[in-house]
């Protein structure tokens, strides 16, 4: 699926990533996760802290899919828009799971920091920019983060924008100074080592091919031996499969991919002079530097596989209609994954029936989304504590199967298609503005020019100033 190079942590010397080790006798465990993506090693490494006995099955290898393929940028929130949750939950409810999620990303902060390993590439801010020129929007937002949801940002006008990414494309923007980024594909190898070192095993090329859930004692079967752990949590994305093919099909499958340029010298810096990364707020391109003067960049979607490679010409384009002065870079290295998009636009988090997790269908914003789901299910599991019922308005929608993922092609298209319309037009009408702006300033200084006072008549030297004719006196009322 992926053919990204992304340098692994210290050039793998603690051995993390070729720790792999097969499930091959049969185990007792507290909890059992499926799944060894962000969303399974979280929740590994909150109960093994806790003092849990842990054990994480994993089909393929750690961080093989969308959480080692990622861009990194680490913001509050959901996918969902804010408006959109507050609408569907309620502002309270709606503040709490603001909250949530920007606890998951202060987690993934900490853990980051924990590892203190090279190759995380830590970075802080993120860029919210807008295709379309509305300030009033922007405005609204601001204040709806800064004081109802108690977020950091500030609002960037267009000319600030501007300052930083060398394009008109973009108007107003967000900044929100307490986001960051980070090398996904090593994050999450740091996160199975942190799992480890707390004490959860890990077992790799071990698919869960069923669960039988109805019993205190859940059991697990794999292909070589088999689990019984009082709680299982289903962690596998869009992959699950078998084992609850009713869950994987409640996910629109979304495959997104990305591409990295070769080094472009000293004219990346010139045309982004921002060292966070940025996204359009329409969600087509998210992009930011990383090795200095490399462009890293994701943006086509589909809702098929398909190999990252053949994607780098469209990333090559989307570039150069961004930034038209970096001119056609090469794409040295693509990636890629699939997400699982619920209907809502909402994770789901939560316990299906006793003992039985799921934490999955994270999108697009998975990184701080599934480290909240951790922590709500690790302490739901261990401490009895049931705020992961926050996520109960958002249930388990099947989501269309094949005609779903048609469906969600075309509105995908649509979308983007009308987001470009949208953007078209805001330039043009800037333009226009600019140009009516000129016109009223040529405008004025002409009829400036018309009404300044005549220079007096200068008499010639030695001659004496003849003298202005003087209307004639107001005549007298008869
Ligand atoms: C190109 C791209 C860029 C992205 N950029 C960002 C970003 O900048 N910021 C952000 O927050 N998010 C980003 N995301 C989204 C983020 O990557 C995902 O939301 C997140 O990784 C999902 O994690 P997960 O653990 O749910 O799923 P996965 O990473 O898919 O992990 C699930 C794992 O479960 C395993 N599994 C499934 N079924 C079974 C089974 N039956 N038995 C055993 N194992 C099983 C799978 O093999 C897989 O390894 C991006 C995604 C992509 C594709």
């Amino acid at each position: 699926m992926s053919e990204t190079s992304t340098s692994q942590i210290g050039g793998d010397e603690t051995g993390v990533f070729s720790q792999r080790t097969r499930l091959s006798s049969d185990l007792d465990v507290d909890i059992c996760v499926v799944g060894a993506g962000l969303a399974g090693l979280t929740v590994a490494l909150c109960a093994a802290r806790q003092g849990a006995s842990v054990a994480v099955l994993e089909g393929r290898q750690v961080g093989w899919n969308a959480s080692g393929h990622l861009l990194g940028t680490v913001m509050p929130g959901f996918a969902l828009p804010l408006p959109d949750l507050i609408e569907r939950v309620g502002f309270d409810d709606a503040r709490e799971l603001w909250a949530l999620s920007c606890a998951g990303a202060e987690f993934v902060r900490a853990n980051a920091s924990e590892t203190s390993m090279p190759g995380l590439g830590f970075s802080e801010g993120a860029l919210e920019v807008s295709n379309v020129d509305g300030g009033d929007d922007l405005i609204r937002r601001l204040q709806m983060l800064n004081e109802d949801f108690n977020t950091e940002v500030e609002g960037w006008q267009v000319g600030r924008v501007r300052e930083a990414l060398k394009t008109d494309r973009y108007f107003h923007g967000i900044y929100y100074p307490r986001a960051f980024q980070l090398d996904g594909r090593n994050y999450v190898h740091a996160l199975a080592m942190l799992a480890r070192r707390a004490g959860a095993r890990i077992f790799e090329d071990t698919p869960v091919v069923s669960v039988d859930a109805s019993g205190v004692r859940k059991r697990i079967v794999t292909p070589s031996a088999r689990l019984r752990a009082a709680h299982i949590v289903l962690a596998g994305n869009i992959h699950l499969g078998a084992p609850l093919r009713r869950l994987s099909d409640t996910l629109l499958p979304v495959w997104r991919y990305g591409g990295i340029t070769a080094p472009l010298g000293a004219q990346l810096a010139e045309a982004i002079a921002f060292p966070g990364s940025v996204a359009d707020s329409d969600g087509i391109d998210q992009f930011r530097i990383v090795d200095g003067d490399r462009l890293m960049w994701v943006s086509p979607e589909t809702t098929w596989a398909a190999r990252p490679q053949r994607f780098a010409s469209v990333i090559q384009r989307r570039i150069r209609s961004i930034f038209p002065q970096l001119g056609g870079v090469d794409i040295t290295e693509t990636f890629g994954g699939v997400t699982g998009q619920t209907v809502h636009g909402m994770p789901q988090v939560g316990q299906l029936r006793k003992g039985l997790w799921v934490a999955s269908g994270f999108g697009r914003q998975g990184i701080n989304t599934s480290a909240m789901a951790a922590q709500l299910i690790t302490r739901g599991m261990l401490a009895g504590d049931d705020r992961w019922r926050l996520f109960s308005p958002f249930e388990l929608v099947w989501a269309g199967g094949r005609t779903g993922r048609v469906a969600g092609y075309a509105v995908g298209l649509w979308t983007r298609g009308r987001s470009a319309v949208a953007g078209t037009l805001a330039r043009h009408r800037e333009r226009l503005r600019l140009r009516e702006q000129t016109r009223e300033r040529e405008r004025e200084a002409r009829l400036a020019e018309a009404h300044r006072p005549a220079a007096p008549d200068r008499p010639p030297a030695g001659q004496p100033r003849s003298r202005r004719p003087q209307p004639p006196p107001p005549s007298s009322p008869a």
